[in-house]
């Protein structure tokens, strides 16, 4: 399609414009990408560094972005806002064109994206990164609870979790802080562990009486298992109590207690993550094709196998086996897309890459744990794999690790980002 075409779709050149968006130098095609966070952000600075006769739009609501990594120090008093906050304009400096408006709908017959404000904007290629969306429904009376601020998930990063963290410091001393984990697959697979051990640390230093109570659906740990657990017993013992099988199905903000499947329990600060999905803008554009939750793709290019021309990235993706949902993966997915939609705008093939995924977690205000592991395209099964012997999991907790979890991100918000 030539660039005048695009133009002529739906008023996306005076939309744009509006936006402060004018368009000068002469494009082959336009790239519009929705999600500014570690998937999409990291697409459109990719596309534009590798390819930058391509006219990249960003669209993201939020106007900063908030890391979901390290938000679990932020609840305990280890780190603030600012140091989790950074801004998306930068990305402006590729020649990107952030436009921060709500996509409300996706038309793939016209290839038009619906902004919220700005109106219509055409594509030749679309990638949504939008990450996920709650399902509240599973739990009788949560919306309710969370609506009075009785209960808290905290799993994205920004309100909630300067909320939880006021809860968290206006609770009594010997009070309970209950955290509740749904069924794998959820966004992170240490996050909760990381909660609870970061949450333990704050209560030995301020609330010494106070507790940590643990309630996973899973049957087990199920990231990092050993070296969560020995941090548990060396650092928290009679702090934090962990259960497993205990799924919560219902909560009540009057009593304040979560109800499980056989009993219910009680706590002074309820933080129960709920089960999730892609993002409602996936749901409402047909891109869910697995169990009403997860976006197929080809994980050579990232393409939908439900929608064409749609690319989909980060948590909002079905995971190939082994895979986490993780920053370090959406930021990775990114890459797949970015260069596969470079190729498939110059005419040629795109090729599989290797992926990899790092993942830290603090396990007390300075000390860390590390899981890492390689993916790569394996053509007989059609998916990406877990390379065998690759990556593995920290030796032992240590303060190095924490330091590293550190410039981990630093380096991940700056590779997304700037
Ligand atoms: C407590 C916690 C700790 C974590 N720690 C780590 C860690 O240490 N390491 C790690 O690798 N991962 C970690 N993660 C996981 C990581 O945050 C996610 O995997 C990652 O954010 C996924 O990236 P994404 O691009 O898919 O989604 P997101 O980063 O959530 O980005 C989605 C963006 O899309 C925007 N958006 C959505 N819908 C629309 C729309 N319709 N229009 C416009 N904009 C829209 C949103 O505003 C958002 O900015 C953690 C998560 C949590 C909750």
């Amino acid at each position: 399609m030539e660039r005048r075409d695009f133009l002529k779709v739906s008023g996306s050149a005076a939309a744009l414009a509006a936006a402060g968006c004018a368009t000068t130098a002469p494009s082959k095609a336009r790239v519009v990408v929705v999600g500014g966070g570690f998937g999409g952000a990291t697409a459109a600075k990719y596309i534009r560094m590798w390819d930058a006769k391509i006219d990249v739009v960003l669209v993201e609501r939020d106007p900063s972005f908030i890391s979901c990594p390290l938000s679990n120090l932020v609840l305990a008093g280890f780190a603030g806002m600012h140091d989790i906050t950074r801004g998306i304009d930068g990305l402006e400096r590729h020649g990107v064109r952030v436009v921060h408006d709500e996509a409300v709908a996706i038309d793939p017959s016209k290839k038009t994206v619906r902004l919220g404000r700005a109106g219509a904007v055409g594509y030749e290629r679309l990638v949504v990164s939008p990450g996920i969306d709650f399902l509240f429904g599973e739990m009788q009376g949560y919306e309710q609870a969370m609506r009075a601020g009785r209960v808290l998930h905290a799993w994205k990063a920004g309100a909630q979790t300067m909320a939880l963290r006021r809860q968290l410091r206006e609770m009594r001393d010997g009070g309970v802080y209950v955290l509740s984990i749904p069924l794998a697959p959820y966004r992170c697979p240490p996050g909760p562990y990381e909660r609870a051990s970061v949450v333990a640390a704050y209560f030995k230093q301020a609330k010494p009486r106070s507790k940590v109570l643990v309630l996973d659906a899973n049957p087990d740990v199920s990231s990092k298992g050993p070296l969560f657990k020995r941090a548990w017993s060396e650092l928290y013992s009679g702090v934090i109590e962990y259960r497993g099988d205990s799924r919560t199905v219902g909560v009540d903000g009057d009593s304040m207690s979560v109800r499980l499947e056989v009993e219910d329990v009680k706590g002074d600060v309820l933080n129960v993550v709920p089960p999730h999905r892609a993002a409602d803008l996936a749901a409402k554009a047909g891109l869910i094709t697995a169990n009403n939750r997860w976006c197929d793709v080809d994980w050579r290019t990232m393409e939908s196998k439900a929608v064409k021309d749609v690319h989909v990235l980060g948590d909002a993706t079905l995971s190939a086996p082994a895979m986490p949902k993780s920053a370090s993966m959406a930021n990775n997915h990114a890459k797949i897309a970015a260069a596969a939609i470079v190729d498939l705008l110059n005419g040629r093939e795109p090729q599989p890459l290797k992926i990899i995924n790092t993942c830290y977690s603090f396990v007390s205000s300075t000390e860390g744990i590390r899981v890492s592991s390689v993916h790569e395209w394996d053509r007989a099964q059609g998916t990406l794999v877990a390379v065998k012997g690759s990556g593995g999991v920290s030796a032992v907790r240590s303060q190095a690790e924490g330091n590293y979890a550190w410039s981990w991100a630093r380096t991940i918000w700056a590779d997304s980002l700037t």
